[in-house]
């Protein structure tokens, strides 16, 4: 591909920059832009909502979102291009990438138009906040195997069971849930697609403490939770095709993110820390295990500008995007051990490198586990044969793993 920006492209990076001095600074040498780690301070959530807010009303909010739900219907390409530009930004971290990069292109997909116009207008000003209450504590990568059950009560139904790793919902608004309908039949026929007011009552929310203190993500507990029948999305037993949609923009989101500390940061790192009394830039080792780093991610650079030529031609991106994060992720991981090593002492404190640190192990899990992406190329890519499945046309009550009754 041509790594230059074709004409439309620089002009809207020169449009995208233009907005985005007006409004924010750019990023210090070496500073992050506010992440994931930080998403439990009131004062960020406020923050990231004023930032959203005007983002939409300045056309740069969704930007790939069709004009009718409040986006601006531009090319994938050039929605990377305004990620490229707004992540040298200090903007508010971002707790919207929930809602807008997944939930709201599944109701765009399978909601009602009810449903649309409730939602979408306000989940891209960011007047509300989205949860995805997906995973339980024996149904992540296996997400069939949910158990929480939705029970037809009227026009309500009432939702029982537990979620987990549910990132935000201490501040979310909203919810999009799947949940058991029908335990009778094959574990992916028997699910039904809800979205949840997060405030109603028979739900319970418990933070998980992080390893650096934080309570980025919870424990959901839903008890005789009523849901109206109007807040189901699509057909009664169609969640898993819904819950696909939202699996497929994940995928795409993930892979298109960047974030974290970069190997540009480390050398910079490197000059500023001392070891053996000189600045560590000068050290051997130091300069070698630096130049690997710097190899990997320039190849990680240029596969994902092979995804970028897919989006400038219209075309869906393949494998490149799961190598990005499955490369991606674990380097993340050794770059930030590396750095927090180079620091010393001043490793333990709470910063750059240390959040990419931390923050890394669960790169490697969100959104596909490192063996589930190895699964993935595997089979759809090398076209090695399948996984045995013999869950898979059982009803779900005879699955061993399914509760007695279930
Ligand atoms: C930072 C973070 C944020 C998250 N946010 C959310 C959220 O907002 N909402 C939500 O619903 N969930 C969220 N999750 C949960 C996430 O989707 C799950 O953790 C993930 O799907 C893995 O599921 P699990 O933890 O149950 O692990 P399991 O699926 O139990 O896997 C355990 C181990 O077994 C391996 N394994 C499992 N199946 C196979 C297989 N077939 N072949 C080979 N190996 C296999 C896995 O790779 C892993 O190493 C989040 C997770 C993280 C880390």
């Amino acid at each position: 591909m041509d790594f230059n920006d074709t004409p439309e492209e620089a002009e809207f990076r020169a449009e995208a920059r233009t907005f985005l001095d007006k409004h924010v600074r750019p990023l210090k040498p070496g500073e992050t832009a506010g992440g994931v780690l930080e998403r439990d301070d009131p004062e960020i959530v406020k923050q990231a909502k004023e930032w959203q807010a005007c983002k939409k009303d300045n056309g740069w909010a969704c930007l790939t979102w069709p004009k009718e739900f409040g986006g601006r219907a531009v090319a994938s390409n050039l929605n990377v291009v305004w990620n490229q530009e707004e992540g040298k930004y200090a903007t508010a971290a971002n707790i919207f990438g929930i809602g807008i990069g997944m939930l709201g292109p599944t109701i765009m997909a399978h909601g009602t138009d009810a449903q649309k116009s409730q939602h979408l207008e306000r989940m891209a000003r960011g007047d509300d906040v989205w949860c995805q209450l997906f995973s339980e504590p024996s149904a992540g990568s296996d997400l069939a195997g949910l158990r929480t059950s939705a029970v037809k009560d009227g026009d309500d139904w009432l939702l029982n069971g537990q979620k987990i790793w549910t990132t935000g919902a201490q501040f979310s608004e909203w919810g999009m849930i799947v949940t058991r309908t029908d335990p009778n039949v094959a574990k992916h026929a028997g699910l039904t697609y809800f979205i949840v007011d997060m405030k109603s009552p028979g739900i319970e929310i418990r933070p998980i403490k992080q390893i650096n203190g934080d309570s980025g993500f919870n424990e959901v507990f839903f008890s005789d939770t009523r849901v109206p029948d109007s807040n189901r999305v699509d057909a009664v037993g169609n969640g898993w095709a819904v819950a696909l949609t939202t699996l497929m923009n994940e995928r795409s989101s993930i892979g298109a993110g960047g974030g974290g500390m970069r190997a540009e940061d480390l050398i910079r790192l490197a000059q500023d820390c001392t070891l053996n009394g000189r600045p560590a830039i000068e050290d051997s080792a130091v300069r070698q295990k630096i130049a690997n780093f710097y190899v990997n991610a320039s190849g990680l650079k240029y596969t994902g500008y092979r995804t970028l030529t897919a989006l400038s031609r219209g075309t869906t991106p393949g494998p490149e995007s799961s190598i990005g994060k499955m490369v991606g992720a674990p380097m993340a991981q050794e770059l930030g051990s590396f750095a927090t090593e180079l620091m010393g002492i001043t490793g333990s404190q709470i910063s750059g490198p240390q959040e990419t640190y931390l923050g890394s192990p669960g790169l490697r899990i969100a959104g596909g586990t490192d063996e589930i992406l190895r699964n993935i190329l595997a089979e759809r890519v090398l076209r090695l044969p399948p996984e045995p499945r013999m869950d898979k046309k059982v009803a779900f009550r005879e699955i061993p793993t399914a509760p007695p009754g279930k």
